[in-house]
Formats: C-alpha cells, structure tokens, sequence
C-alpha cells in the first residue's frame, strides 16, 4: 500500500521532491498540494492530488497520512506545529524553524506526543560517500577526529532572493549538521571570519571563513563561497590523530580534448545530491509508513538553528559566540547516541 503524502510549498525544491515521489521512488503518492500561490500548486499538482488553498486543511485532511513542508523559513514553525497537534509524521526541509524558540517548541511539543515524527532535510547524511566516511571514522582506525575541514562553494546563487546574511543562516546548516553527525559531537561555539570580498558576488558579501568549536575540543572550517562562478563544488576531510579521511571527488567522464584533461563538476545542488535526496525520501517513507520518523531529528533542526543564530552573532562581533543548548530529551537519544543514528 502506498503512503499517501500531501506537499506543501510547491516552489524549486518542492517541485523537484513531488517529481522524486511520483516518478522516480515507490510506495508512495502525492495526494495533496499546496502553496501561498495557489495557482502554481495547481500548476504542478500530479494528476489526481487534490490542491489546498489552505496549507492547514492539506495538513487536517483525512486523506493525507504524511507531509512534506518545502516552504520558506518563517512559515515552518506553525506547519510543522499543526502536523504534530495531529501526529502525522513531517518531512521538513532545512532550516528546520528559524529561531531557537520556534525549535523549542517543535522539540516540546514533538516530546509530548511521545514519538518522533520530524525528520529535518539534512539530505548529506544519506549519501554514500559521506556514509563511507563515518564508518571510518567510527571505525576509529585513525584514532579521534580533531578536525574537519568542509568546503561549500556555490557558482551563483538567485540574484535578489538570497542575502548576505543567508550563508550563515541558511547555507552553513549542512556544514554544521554534517560536522556533527560525522565527529559525533555537538558545537560549542562559532567564529566568523570575512576574507577579502570578492567581485563576482556583486552586493552579496563573499565569501565566508567560519569556525566550528565542537564539544569535544575538535575544530570544523567551512568555507562558503556562492559566487565562485565555476559550478557547485562539495569537499570534506577529517583530520584524525594518524590518519586522514576525505570525501572522494565525485566520479565523472574524464574529457580530453584541446583545452586540457579534465572532468565535470556537478552544476548544482540537485544534480551533486541527487542520490541522497532520493535515499533520504526511501527512508523517509518507510519510516512515516510506520507512523515515525528517523534520521536527521527536531533536535538537529535544533542545533543547527542555533548554530546559525550563533554566526550570525559572531559576524557582527567578531569573537567568538557561545551555544548553550538544553538538555536533550530522551526521545532524541543521549548525547553519546549521536554516532549511531
Ligand atoms: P522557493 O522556490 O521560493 O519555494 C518556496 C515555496 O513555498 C514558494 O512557492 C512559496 O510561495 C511557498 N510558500 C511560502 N510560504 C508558504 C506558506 N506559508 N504556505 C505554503 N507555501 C508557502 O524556495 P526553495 O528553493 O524551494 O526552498 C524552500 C525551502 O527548501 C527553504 O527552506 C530552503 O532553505 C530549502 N531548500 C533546501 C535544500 C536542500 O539542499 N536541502 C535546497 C534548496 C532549498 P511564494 O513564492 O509565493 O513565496
């Protein structure tokens, strides 16, 4: 029997996971739509999947068993509220809410049901390469990670939409989820550095230095850069006492011809993570199908907003800026559970 899910936000992302649950996985149907624009939800709805003006009436209907939420930020708070007052469990995209309450509140009232039912977009955690890498470093041959150096560079990103202060509160959250999942640790603090600005960002200010102080004594650099003009480039190494451990360059047709050797970079997001969104969604599935959720949790939602929240304290201070976090409720796992989620 296939899982029937309602979609709300039917804009970039929304488009391409509606196009990941209908043509592309199985066990599962797109029953219901909705977006602030209705005519567009109309526009791209399935066949047969009935269109919402009201994203609340998507999220209440008795036909709709499970739901992705594609919208924007500030709309995610009362979306995924509402999906937990009716506990029907909620595929979320990243950020997960935008401020340390609104994650507070996801976190209380989700412990108050009693059973995970959010799962956060954190697609990287579903990717093979970086699934290689944790068994790695779990592995502990290497001895422990002391640092990990993660580079997230973007061509371009859309003119007028995306603002100077949206690769640290909007972009670094993959970094800072993956640095956490991969080391096991949580982040005990952020340090922003701004290096000479580039010209190709035009207004954006570009790119990003930032420094991950993490629990255990460990340090994480993520470089952003979304001007960088040559297509869409991922990279992740971890140092360990004797031994280091990185992602692989993303196999590809090697071209020779009068300009050189060389290979292609992927264009963008959806082209460089096409395989973990889709693993994320088959996971997703058969998770919600069980009336849950796994994978990347509210409480990484959590920390990854007050990460953000953090970097964006540490651009306009210039030291560093402390996250203080409450205690993890057991329904999250203990903090020593983080390695084997
Ligand atoms: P987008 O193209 O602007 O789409 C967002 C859509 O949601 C738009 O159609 C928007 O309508 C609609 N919307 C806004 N508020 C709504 C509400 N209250 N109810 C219903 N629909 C609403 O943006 P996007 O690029 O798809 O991004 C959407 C989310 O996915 C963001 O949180 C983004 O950070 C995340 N994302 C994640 C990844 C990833 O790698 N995991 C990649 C890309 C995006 P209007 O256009 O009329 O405002």
């Amino acid at each position: 029997m296939s899982l029937k899910v309602g979609v709300i936000g039917t804009g970039m992302i929304g488009q391409d996971h509606i196009r990941r649950l209908t043509k592309v996985l199985s066990g599962v149907e797109v029953v219901a739509v909705s977006d602030i624009d209705e005519a567009r939800a109309a526009e791209v709805a399935p066949a047969g999947a009935q269109v919402f003006a009201s994203d609340k009436d998507l999220i209440r209907c008795d036909a709709v068993e499970a739901i992705v939420i594609c919208s924007w930020g500030a709309a995610h708070e009362e979306q995924l509220l509402e999906c937990l007052a009716v506990g029907k469990p909620v595929f979320r995209e990243k950020p997960m809410v935008t401020s340390e309450a609104a994650a507070l509140k996801v976190i209380e009232a989700e412990v108050t049901f009693d059973r995970r039912l959010v799962q956060v977009g954190f697609m990287r955690r579903f990717e093979a390469d970086y699934r290689r890498l944790k068994a790695v470093i779990d592995g502990a041959t290497l001895g422990a990670p002391l640092m990990y150096h993660s580079v997230h560079r973007n061509a371009s990103v859309p003119e007028g939409l995306y603002t100077s202060e949206m690769p640290l509160n909007d972009t670094l959250v993959h970094d800072a989820d993956i640095a956490r999942w991969l080391l096991s640790d949580e982040i005990t603090g952020v340090e922003v550095r701004l290096p000479r600005r580039s010209q190709q960002g035009g207004e954006l200010r570009d790119p990003h230095f930032v420094l991950l102080h993490m629990a255990s004594g460990a340090l994480v650099d993520v470089e952003i850069s979304v001007s960088i003009t040559y297509d869409y480039d991922i990279l992740g190494e971890v140092s360990c006492e004797a031994g280091i451990a990185a992602l692989p360059h993303r196999p590809a047709t090697v071209v020779t011809d009068g300009h050189g050797i060389r290979q292609a970079i992927p264009e963008d997001w959806r082209e460089r993570f096409i395989e973990a969104y889709d693993q994320e969604f088959r996971e997703w599935i058969a998770a919600a199908g069980e009336g849950t959720a796994t994978g990347p949790s509210a409480w990484d939602g959590y920390a990854a907003t007050l990460t953000a929240d953090a970097a964006l304290r540490a651009a306009a201070s210039g030291g560093l800026e402390r996250i203080k976090m409450v205690e993890k409720p057991a329904l999250h796992g203990a903090p020593s559970a983080l390695a084997a989620e």
